[in-house]
């Protein structure tokens, strides 16, 4: 392909697309999943804010739901989970359905163009809301037949801030690793790439670009990752 500027912009591919280049990027993928379920018995309020947990959990399973787990290799499910079982209504105000997720799997994985969501990730995350809105305690017991189950790749550098700018790659630029803030960051990474195509980088950008890992005074970077906070 014959063009003066490329810019990659290939979300959990990126660092496939830029090993065409060969280009090593510090990049990870890890698969982001979410549910979605009707909440029949009004158990979440429609007016209820997006709601967090931020503590950590330890899962009351039974005896014998401890022996399942461990038939099916799911021990680390029955030790300490991280926190941030998540909640909120969806849909509109008539709606009755609600959205839940729990970023308790955290593990880097190469990306798929259809990735495989475990079976047990919706029984896992009612049970852990249960803790937030001890209503949800009528899913773990009867879970409605409607869920779903969807997600998709956060891709992200140890530091998790994103790639935007050029490269030592004459005319290859990135914007990604946007991880789980890229509709948030949309607008501002692109506007910093367009600036820097055009050759008038915006002041401070280099720290959101390949530039920061010849920066000993970057402030933030894998040696020194910032708090990420990450949902
Ligand atoms: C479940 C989930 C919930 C999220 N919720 C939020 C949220 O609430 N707020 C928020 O700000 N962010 C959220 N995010 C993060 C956000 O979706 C991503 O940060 C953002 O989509 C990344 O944008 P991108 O353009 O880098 O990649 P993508 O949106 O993944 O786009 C990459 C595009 O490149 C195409 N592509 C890939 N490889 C090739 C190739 N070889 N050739 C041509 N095309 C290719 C893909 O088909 C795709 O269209 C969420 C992410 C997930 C997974």
């Amino acid at each position: 392909m014959e063009t003066r500027c490329f810019v990659d912009v290939a979300g959990p591919f990126l660092a496939e697309v830029a090993r065409k280049v060969g280009l090593q990027l510090p990049v990870a993928t890890v698969l982001h999943r979410l549910v979605v379920m009707p909440d029949p018995h009004g158990v979440v309020p429609r007016a209820a804010p997006y709601t967090i947990l931020t503590e950590p959990q330890d899962l009351p399973w039974s005896d014998q739901e401890r022996a399942w787990l461990r038939e099916d290799g799911l021990e680390r499910l029955a030790k300490p989970l991280p926190g941030a079982v998540h909640l909120r209504p969806d849909g509109p105000l008539d709606s009755d359905w609600i959205r839940l997720g729990w970023p308790y799997h955290r593990e880097a994985e190469p990306p798929r163009g259809e990735p495989d969501f475990p079976p047990e990730f919706a029984d896992v995350v009612v049970r852990g809301a249960y803790r937030l809105c001890p209503g949800m305690a009528r899913y773990v017991e009867a879970m409605p037949a409607r869920v779903s189950v969807f997600g998709g790749y956060y891709c992200k550098t140890p530091e998790n801030l994103p790639l935007v700018g050029p490269t030592d790659v004459a005319g290859f630029s990135l914007m990604g690793a946007l991880s789980g803030y890229g509709m948030m960051a949309a607008c501002t990474a692109a506007a910093s790439l367009a600036a820097w195509i055009g050759g008038d980088p915006i002041p401070g950008s280099e720290y959101f670009s390949m530039a920061r890992y010849e920066d000993a005074d970057a402030p933030s970077t894998p040696e020194r990752p910032a708090v990420a906070g990450e949902l």
